[in-house]
């Protein structure tokens, strides 16, 4: 394989031996077990139920979690290996399928959950036994977590629960949901958001409908309706009235996670193109010799590279605890874009090819697309950016 790049080694002064064989063993995985099969699950609209149990027998599921549950106590930067080969798996919406479990949702069970709470459910969770899903957008607020509506109002030992929940990943198929919720609609906007777990079959809790999405067709998005649905108070995540901070918090591990991942798309893509490049001639001669499409491609390679150093570099930084928000912004608004900017680039090198649903970078750039908007748009991360410019 070439160096570099566009040979799909990642290296970086942050891996260690241990990143190295995890890398090899997600790789593993996703050239055996994803794959092969990633086309079914694309038209069946999820991943089945196995593959997440599989994932969690291998322990990919519990990277950061500790042993007790089952996890391997591993660090952020593990989380970027295991992003960035799922995306590079050129299935997207597998990825988010599991990113979503183990690094945006289950989180929220996990530092926030009684001890009672974690016991009963955190191991399930790190052996897929049970799928966790996030809601924090609704149909009215996204960007903008301040302006959530869904109400959660104390009532004896229970929150009851009335609102709606929109775009929520694994929303139709996980067992266990982290709800942002009003508690506190007299304090200030900050203050009034707590988090809570609701289990799947709640009374009150229903699935609106399965969400038809343009790309990432492997992995169900959801509208969830909570109307009169109780909840025990035992069931809250973290302190009342924390949870806008929780969310916070959260984001900054769930962006590193998204851009590592568009890392590994937008890197696979390049080598699926130079595949191509190599392989498909015109005028009498392989594209790969025309110095235009060369060097365009050349300097792509090069701002993954980039993109690839400043993921690591802000997930070295959350290890080392120090805040990283700026340069978690940076990544997210970088890589969602530049992920972007490779898949229309491939898209065109791949000619009337790369237009038909039959071929790899056709799938590739409808996923790419979401990269912008999800976890964080382009705009609220420049925006984040630019307040600590000054
Ligand atoms: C496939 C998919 C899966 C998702 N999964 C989940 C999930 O599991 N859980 C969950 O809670 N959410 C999930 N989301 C929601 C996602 O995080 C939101 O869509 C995203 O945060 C943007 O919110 P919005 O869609 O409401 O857009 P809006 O906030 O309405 O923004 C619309 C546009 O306006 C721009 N904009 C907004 N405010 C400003 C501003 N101040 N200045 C300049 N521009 C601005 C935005 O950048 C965007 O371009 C998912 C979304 C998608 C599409």
């Amino acid at each position: 394989m070439n160096e570099g790049a566009a040979g799909g080694e990642a290296r970086s002064v942050y891996f260690g031996e241990e990143h190295a064989l995890l890398r090899a063993q997600v790789r593993r995985f996703v050239d055996e077990e994803i794959k092969p099969q990633a086309l079914q699950w694309e038209l069946d609209g999820m991943v089945p139920r196995e593959v997440l149990r599989r994932m969690g027998e291998l322990g990919f599921l519990g990277i950061r979690y500790p042993a007790q549950y089952g996890g391997a106590e591993m660090d952020t930067l593990a989380t970027v290996v295991l992003a960035e080969e799922l995306g590079r798996s050129t299935f997207s919406g597998v990825a988010i399928t599991v990113l979503v479990h183990t690094d945006m949702a289950s989180v929220h069970l996990f530092n926030g959950g009684s001890q009672a709470l974690k016991d009963r459910f955190m191991a399930d969770v790190v052996a897929g036994r049970k799928i966790v899903a996030v809601g924090v957008t609704e149909p009215g607020a996204g960007s903008d977590v301040k302006g959530i509506r869904t109400t959660a109002r104390r009532d004896g030992d229970s929150y009851v629960l009335n609102g709606a929940k929109m775009f929520i990943t694994n929303g139709v198929h996980a067992d266990l949901y982290c709800i942002a919720a009003i508690s506190n609609p007299d304090k200030r906007p900050s203050q009034r958001l707590s988090m809570l777990l609701v289990e799947k079959g709640t009374p009150g809790f229903r699935v609106g409908r399965a969400l038809d999405k343009q790309g990432w067709r492997s992995s169900d998005t959801a509208e969830l309706l909570f109307e009169d649905c109780r909840v025990p108070a035992a069931n809250l995540l973290g302190e009342e009235g924390q949870g806008f901070y929780a969310i916070m918090r959260n984001f900054q591990n769930e962006r590193i996670v998204i851009g590592a991942m568009a890392v590994g798309e937008a890197q696979a893509a390049i080598e699926i193109t130079l595949d191509w490049l190599t392989q498909r001639r015109t005028f009498g001669e392989p594209l790969w010799s025309r110095q235009a499409i060369r060097h365009r491609l050349a300097m792509l390679a090069a701002r993954v590279e980039a993109g690839r150093q400043l993921v690591c570099h802000a997930a070295w930084l959350v290890t080392q605890g120090i805040d990283a928000t700026k340069e978690v912004s940076m990544v997210k608004a970088y890589c969602g874009e530049l992920v972007n900017e490779v898949m229309y680039a491939c898209l065109q090198f791949h000619g009337g090819m790369g237009y038909m649903r039959e071929s790899t970078i056709e799938r590739m750039s409808r996923d790419a697309r979401v990269q912008s908007i999800g976890g964080g748009t382009t705009e609220v991360m420049l925006e984040e950016i630019a307040k600590r410019m000054r």
